[in-house]
């Protein structure tokens, strides 16, 4: 076995050696599954690392962070795969790719799921939902818990139960040094801190616990209306008028070619709002009657189900080639809507711009119920976060989409800075500063310097040691 990829010939005895130390697999890109293994979720950022480790265990994860260092590769962490900034891979060097590392052990009388740090979020859903219970991730199961969980989780349950963070109960890590450490509220409580939305810059996280939360079933699904600024705007009031047991994703964008359209309808803009209510159907109803009532929906497949429901089903050869920019925003009004409607109309009309959508969330509910620096996901205070996001078919267009997307995003965010580490792309140095603000950035540093001082970890969205 050798690796011949790269600035540096890896001897094929020590590559040899490392396959014989763990229980799992190692992977040149001359062999049999390689290319498999390298897929990522956006197809624009592969890259090709000399070497992918997919360990069975902790010491598997230890070997390969040792083998890494002592060799002088840089070192990725994958979990699911979905990081837009292409975190999760590395031209020339070795990834920890943590696919195998995918139990799930749910504790019905406990009431936690222990989950390792390479499952989807789908599955641990599906698993929990087997016996009546919940944790919320975001709004797609193909993503890995391990990092939506490390910077934040942001879903569908999140106004009634919080960010996947505040359900977070510990965390087994295995460290740049090669220690398995346990952090949780009593044991390394910094360090703890820093997982809850620092992100992956801390160690290869091999086991998450999770706290569980009985709720049988939900009634949600999607509500699709056309999309007038009176349907925006109304749709984004009643969603922040609404119970927090009411998680809202409001997207406006060209309706997709579904089947139960008419053809007339295919890419003409509309509200494609995902609606969530965590509870019995007798409470929902007084509540999604609202948004029913905006406009004749052109879609309402809003119904009662268990909250596994909630995640489509996702083809596995769906690999976009796309770019966003998030942010916080204190409001939302007519002109909002009106900008919205004018930007995606006039960049739609552009052949490279295949899709483009305004996703706004709704937040505040339990995720502002916790104390800005009680987790290093800080942006608790904001009642909306947006998202705006397009799909090119031609990777070398993608650069000419954000100066519009970075302008739609700052004129309906106010120009504020902030934002949401898992929604941040390849997007320069500085935005470090918009997803942890300064007291949580110097916090993280310090933290840094203690768990990671060479920083070995530093494909992530993390602070450098000491700052
Ligand atoms: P990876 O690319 O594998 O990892 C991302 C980062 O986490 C990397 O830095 C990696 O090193 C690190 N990491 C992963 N696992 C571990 C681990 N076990 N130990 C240490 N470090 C680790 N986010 C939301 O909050 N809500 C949503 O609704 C939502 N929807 C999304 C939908 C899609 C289609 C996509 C592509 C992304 C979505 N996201 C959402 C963003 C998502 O949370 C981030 O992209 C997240 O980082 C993906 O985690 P991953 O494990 O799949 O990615």
């Amino acid at each position: 076995m050798t690796s011949t990829h790269g600035p540096l010939t890896i001897e094929r005895d020590r590559l040899q050696a490392l396959g014989d130390a763990i229980a799992g697999e190692v992977l040149t890109p001359q062999s049999e599954g390689f290319g498999a293994a390298n897929q990522l979720y956006y197809r624009h950022l592969d890259r090709t690392p000399a070497v992918i480790v997919q360990p069975r265990d902790t010491d598997d994860v230890a070997a390969a962070i040792a083998f890494a260092r002592a060799v002088g590769l840089e070192l990725a962490v994958r979990g699911g795969g979905h990081s837009l900034a292409a975190h999760s891979t590395v031209e020339d060097g070795l990834v920890i790719d943590l696919r195998h590392l995918d139990s799930i052990d749910i504790d019905v009388d406990e009431g936690v799921a222990r989950v390792g740090g390479g499952a989807t979020a789908g599955a641990v859903t599906a698993a929990a939902g087997e016996h009546g219970l919940v944790i919320g991730f975001g709004d797609t199961g193909s993503v890995g818990v391990g990092g939506i969980t490390l910077g934040g989780g942001a879903g569908f349950l999140s106004r009634a139960h919080g960010l996947t963070i505040d359900n977070l109960l510990a965390v087994e890590l295995v460290t740049a040094d090669g220690r398995v450490v346990v952090a949780d509220a009593e044991r390394h409580p910094d360090l703890f801190w820093a997982l809850r939305g620092g992100g992956g810059g801390f160690g290869v996280v091999t086991t998450f616990t999770y706290r569980l939360r009985p709720l049988p079933q939900v009634v949600g699904g999607m509500l699709m209306v056309p999309a007038t600024v009176d349907t925006v705007t109304e749709f984004v009031r009643l969603a922040q008028a609404a119970p927090e047991e009411l998680s809202a994703m409001i997207n406006v964008m060209p309706a997709p070619p579904m089947p139960f359209l008419p053809k007339e309808q295919h890419g003409e803009l509309v509200v494609l709002a995902l609606l969530t209510y965590a509870g019995p159907a007798a409470a929902a109803e007084p509540v999604l009657a609202p948004f029913r009532a905006v406009a004749t929906p052109l879609a309402d497949l809003l119904q009662e189900m268990p909250y596994r429901g909630m995640f489509q089903p996702e083809p596995d050869d769906f690999h976009p080639v796309a770019t966003s920019r998030n942010g916080y925003s204190r409001g939302f009004d007519r002109d909002d809507a009106q900008l919205i409607l004018d930007t995606l109309t006039k960049q739609l009309a552009s052949p490279d711009v295949q899709m483009a959508v305004v996703n706004t969330r709704v937040l505040g509910g339990a995720i502002s119920r916790v104390d800005s620096d009680a987790t290093a996901y800080a942006h608790r205070e904001w009642p909306l976060m947006v998202n705006v996001a397009a799909i090119v078919s031609d990777p070398s267009t993608l650069d000419a989409q954000r100066p519009w997307l970075e302008a739609l995003q700052a004129s309906l965010s106010g120009g504020t800075p902030g934002a949401y580490g898992n929604f941040v792309g390849e997007e320069g140095p500085d935005r470090i500063h918009d997803i942890y603000p300064p007291e949580t950035y110097a916090r993280l540093a310090t933290v840094k310097a203690e768990w990671d001082p060479d920083n070995v970890f530093h494909r992530s969205h993390t602070v450098a040691p000491g700052g």
